[in-house]
């Protein structure tokens, strides 16, 4: 543990450790001897300094004009864009998805940034009519105060990005603390905007865990919205928290996410659709390809085909340029993916590819698992309706568009959806009726882009969404402004004669 860095938590402008002076370590999944560094486990104090230091800067920041404030978030977008590579290699260390995708990962930010940044100079309200004379009416968005942000290890950047600048824009300060298995990633966001010129104080950071930390920051009276990115179980008890103490709280949690393929699409298309929903970040995305709802006729085929991928796939450090899907994020959740496996045996579905931990020479270091691929899996299966975050994948056979819809919205969860086809009816059929949040025709359930909402339905989210315009709604209060210049008290609707 000597020669790895030591990070510390960053309050009011500066690097501190917790103040129990306690530590965690952070290692490559693909690789358990490769020490990245240690990082603060805070606890209380360490939040109170943090929400502390977050509510003192607050009137300077959000009476600093929205166009100021974008730019720094412009000078920040630019250095994330010269230390994408570093920092893109830093993330596949500690998180151990393929450099191609955590490079995608800091471009998510980047994007994230300067779309945010241009919000500096709308931040749009509305002028309506008003109902009396020489009366002026108006909406204004006005920041909440100090925002608290929980994010999981899954996009490390890319997700506190979503969050972070959209929360800054809009004149709110912010403490986040970022999942105990990708600290460092947050702090080099933290450091990209720091660099950038952000204040003392706007943007804190707070390393540890749920209860030593973010249980605190639900319940600290200063907090003033909860933006949480989870499993769905913990957003419960989030909301639960936020609920005790009249919090504003967003949520976006598990998905459950199916492709819908009909006998009449591009099978190559699919296949390569389903391998890269399925098996990229190892199947560890909010939106992965979970289910392929097949119609009967095709499905042979295209289990084959998938199956011939699946197992072709180079599976290794994320780190090498051939490597084509990393390790599980930790052995946890490696486990609970063999446990999948078992479960779905146990229900009858068939193995077709997979299923096993991955061992043997260089995977022996990390935690590595098989792309499993399960056909003939039944719709009420537990591998068909919980989220598993691994290299799983249930091919569910259906006879036609009806069946597959049914299919598709018979699980608790709506973030993405797919449908494969060349049938323009059908393709706005399934818009229209498949439940969720984010729908793709003719490509995979994974590619969202950051100037559209995201989030989802049912157990997925709350009914906020990130990114495009929604997300201000988040970080946002409307406030109803009236000018009467009329010189005289006008009372609105009990003014009327008739
Ligand atoms: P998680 O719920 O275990 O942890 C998320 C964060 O919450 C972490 O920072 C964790 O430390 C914190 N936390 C845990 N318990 C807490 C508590 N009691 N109080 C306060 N904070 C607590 O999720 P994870 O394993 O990091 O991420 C995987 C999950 O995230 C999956 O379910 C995935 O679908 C979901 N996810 C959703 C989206 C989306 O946008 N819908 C995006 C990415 C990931």
């Amino acid at each position: 543990m000597a020669s790895a860095p030591a990070y510390d938590n960053f309050i009011d402008g500066a690097w501190v450790p917790a103040a129990s002076g306690e530590r965690f370590e952070n290692r490559n999944p693909a690789d358990g001897s490769d020490l990245i560094g240690t990082f603060p486990r805070s606890a209380e104090a360490d939040v109170e300094r943090a929400v502390a230091s977050a509510r003192r800067a607050y009137d300077g920041w959000r009476l600093t004009p929205a166009p100021r404030r974008a730019e720094i978030l412009y000078r920040a977008g630019q250095i994330l864009t010269e230390r994408k590579e570093q920092y893109a290699r830093d993330m596949t260390r500690e998180m151990g998805k393929v450099l191609k995708e955590t490079r995608g990962d800091v471009q998510e930010a980047i994007d994230t940034g300067f779309y945010a940044a241009g919000e500096g100079r709308r931040l749009s309200g509305q002028t309506v009519p008003a109902e009396l004379p020489n009366k002026f009416a108006m909406s204004v968005r006005a920041p909440l105060g100090v925002c608290a942000m929980i994010t999981p290890w899954n996009f490390p950047m890319a997700i506190p990005s979503w969050k972070i600048f959209p929360a800054l824009v809009c004149g709110n300060t912010a403490v986040i603390k970022p999942a105990t298995d990708t600290p460092l990633s947050v702090v080099n966001f933290v450091t990209a905007l720091m660099d950038a010129g952000l204040p003392a104080g706007v943007l804190n950071l707070v390393m540890g865990g749920g209860s030593g930390v973010g249980t605190p920051l639900l319940r600290h009276p200063d907090v003033r919205l909860v933006s949480f990115t989870g499993s769905t179980e913990v957003g419960r008890q989030i909301a639960i928290g936020c609920a005790e103490s009249y919090k504003k709280c967003s949520l976006e949690m598990g998905g459950k996410n199916a492709m819908i393929l009909l006998d009449d699409a591009d099978l190559d298309l699919a296949v390569e659709a389903a391998t890269w929903g399925a098996f990229g970040t190892t199947g560890q995305r909010c939106t992965a390809t979970s289910r392929v709802i097949v119609d009967r006729k095709v499905a042979g085929g295209f289990t084959e085909r998938i199956v011939e991928r699946a197992k072709a796939l180079k599976v290794g450090n994320g780190l090498e340029d051939s490597v084509e899907m990393g390790p599980c994020i930790s052995d946890a959740q490696r486990r609970t993916v063999a446990s999948y496996v078992e479960v779905g045996l146990k229900e009858g579905a068939r193995l077709a590819a997979g299923g096993h931990l991955l061992t043997g020479g260089s995977h022996d270091r990390g935690w590595f698992f098989e792309p499993t691929v399960f056909a003939d899996v039944k719709p009420g299966m537990r591998i068909a309706t919980e989220e598993i975050f691994g290299p799983v994948l249930s091919i569910i056979p259906v006879d036609g568009l009806d069946e597959a819809i049914r299919v598709a919205n018979s699980v608790e969860y709506g973030l993405s959806g797919a449908i494969f086809t060349r049938d323009i009816n059908k393709a706005f059929r399934a818009m229209r009726d498949v439940d969720v949040g984010i729908f793709y025709v003719n490509s995979s359930t994974i590619g969202a882009e950051v100037q559209l909402p995201f989030g989802g339905v049912k157990r997925t989210g709350n009914g906020h969404r990130e990114a495009g315009t929604t997300v201000l709604d988040i970080f946002t209060e409307w406030k109803s402004v009236y000018v009467d210049f009329s010189g005289r008290l006008q009372k609105a609707q009990i003014d009327r004669s008739d």
